[in-house]
């Protein structure tokens, strides 16, 4: 394969596109705008035409799909953001198998990945990620894969949880998941368990993270059981048992395209590179300002209009009809930057970190905050790079305290060139290979910014007001990660959801 090292910037517009093909409703059928083209609004808009509603959707960039999004490194098609989903509920699984892709779920390599700590804590420095309960919470802090992992005196710390009283933190409005479990089980399963974990799903440090956010029905369940780790351990014992992530084989990818496809054929009106400006109350129901990629803004009017971008962009835009809404506006999520590598090292054949690493944010000399050996985790990919030649993704950036941030480089904020020498060396150190430039046969910079919500301290209580004044305007929707949570399945199974109870209004009148 020839060397290529390129980098480019994630969502670049194409031009603009509409599809007119299929059956389009009567004029008198109710009508319905989606604005955001991402899962979230993809999804309520199969919903809304499944209704027999009229349904148009408007998405800022050149593709749909948002953060389940493609890109072609080395001449492979690869998923540029979300590879998996949860398997803990059906949402994703009943839409897929909808859409006729049943077929191509896969499980990933069970082997698992691996936790790199300090050599000062763990002196082998890498180890199993131990299987734990629930975002790198110990469910048993006496397990000897977590003993190891957090020492004698921090296990002994940990185990301390089981005896300590359920009060103050029950009683607290906001919480955050750090002080959650730091004072729980102490500063080792927050530091070398926790924290590498929930870097990795949600770029972001424990202690800015709101628990009822991100581990929703945890503080209730550790009143209800007594402790953390026996919290965790009912969680986790109600979860299906099996691999807690699923992927479709050729990528995530195809549950986008699938969607749209299938919105192609209900005749669903998809205007791509369209930004919707302002949203306005116009007679019974909506008028809304759109701008192409030229800046030529026009005006469209429908029954009802569902909001399905980020959380800034959505309170921004319902702002016009609900002024109260500006008091809740989220802080963009945190900057993420992901470097694909394809190289070509018969020696990765082996999965010396199995399907990848987490790594500890006090690794010398590694800026990376985990890496998916991908290569490793799906077969699918495997099989179409043949032997020798892997995929490696590493992901660089996180939301930080003020404190921390302060003692950290934005790494996500690098240059390409620089993030791509660093990831050939952050690959070498994590894998223990010794890779260089030549290796390299093709790679990639996909940088989401504010993809990810920011779910700080207090977030969960901002989603309920926001939820709140939106049911209160008729015709009116708010659906995406930053209310239901990241993640696909907690995406998917919200957005039905409220697509369902807006399908049924839109009905009746
Ligand atoms: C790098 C990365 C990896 C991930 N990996 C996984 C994973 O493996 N498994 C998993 O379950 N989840 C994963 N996630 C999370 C998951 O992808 C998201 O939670 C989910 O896709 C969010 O969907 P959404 O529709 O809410 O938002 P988005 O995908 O952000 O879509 C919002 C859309 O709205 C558009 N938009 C914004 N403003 C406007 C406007 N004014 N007018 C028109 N359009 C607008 C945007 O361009 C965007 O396309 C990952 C996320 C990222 C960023």
């Amino acid at each position: 394969m020839p060397h290529r090292f390129a980098a480019k910037t994630g969502r670049a517009a194409r031009p603009g596109r509409s599809t007119e093909s299929g059956a389009v409703p009567p004029e008198n059928t109710p009508s319905a705008v989606v604005v955001g083209g991402g899962i979230s609004g993809l999804i309520a808009a199969r919903d809304l035409a499944r209704a027999g509603i009229r349904v148009t959707v408007l998405e800022a960039t050149g593709s749909f799909g948002g953060c389940v999004g493609r890109h072609e490194v080395a001449g492979i098609r690869l998923d540029s953001g979300a590879e998996s989903f949860a398997t803990k509920s059906t949402a994703v699984p009943e839409l897929i198998s909808e859409l006729g892709l049943s077929g191509a779920v896969v499980q990933p390599n069970p082997a698992g990945s691996w936790l790199q700590l300090a050599a000062a804590d763990l002196p082998a420095g890498a180890q199993r990620m131990p299987a734990s309960g629930i975002l790198g919470i110990p469910a048993d802090p006496r397990d000897p894969d977590i003993v190891r992992a957090l020492g004698r005196v921090g296990a002994a710390r940990a185990a301390l949880d089981k005896v300590l009283p359920v009060g103050a933190l029950q009683r607290r409005e906001s919480v955050s998941l750090g002080e959650v479990v730091r004072s729980r089980m102490g500063e080792a399963v927050l530091r070398r368990l926790v924290t590498p974990v929930v870097g990795g799903v949600y770029s972001a440090d424990p202690n800015v993270l709101d628990v009822d956010s991100v581990a929703p029905g945890l503080r209730a369940a550790i009143a209800k059981h007594g402790s953390l780790a026996a919290a965790v351990g009912a969680i986790r014992a109600a979860a299906p048992a099996g691999s807690a992530v699923a992927g479709l084989e050729g990528g995530m990818g195809r549950l986008a395209e699938a969607l749209t496809a299938d919105l192609e054929a209900s005749g669903v009106l998809l205007l791509a590179g369209t930004r919707a400006e302002k949203l306005s109350r116009h007679n019974d129901g909506w008028q809304i300002r759109v701008a192409d990629g030229d800046g030529d803004t026009r005006e469209l009017s429908a029954d009802a209009v569902v909001v399905a971008t980020d959380g800034p962009a959505a309170v921004d835009l319902m702002s016009g009809a609900l002024p109260e809404l500006s008091a809740y506006k989220p802080s963009p999520g945190p900057g993420v930057a992901l470097v694909t590598l394809v190289v070509d090292r018969p020696e990765l054949d082996a999965m010396p970190r199995g399907t990848g690493v987490l790594v500890d944010r006090e690794v010398e000399g590694v800026d990376a905050k985990a890496l998916t050996h991908a290569t490793a985790k799906w077969q699918w990919l495997a099989d179409s790079t043949g032997p020798g030649t892997h995929v490696l993704r590493l992901s660089y950036g996180r939301a930080l305290s003020p404190d921390d941030a302060a003692s950290e480089p934005a790494h996500a904020e690098r240059a390409d060139e620089d993030l791509l020498r660093q990831a050939v060396a952050d690959a070498s150190a994590l894998l223990q290979v010794s890779l260089s430039a030549e290796d390299v046969v093709g790679a990639d910079v996909v940088r989401w910014v504010g993809a990810l919500p920011s779910a700080a301290v207090g977030h969960s209580d901002r989603v309920a007001a926001v939820r709140a004044a939106v049911a209160e305007v008729s015709g009116l929707e708010a659906v995406g990660a930053w209310l239901a949570g990241t993640g696909l399945a907690a995406v998917t199974a919200d957005t039905r959801t409220r697509t369902a109870a807006l399908a049924r209004a839109l009905q009746q009148v």
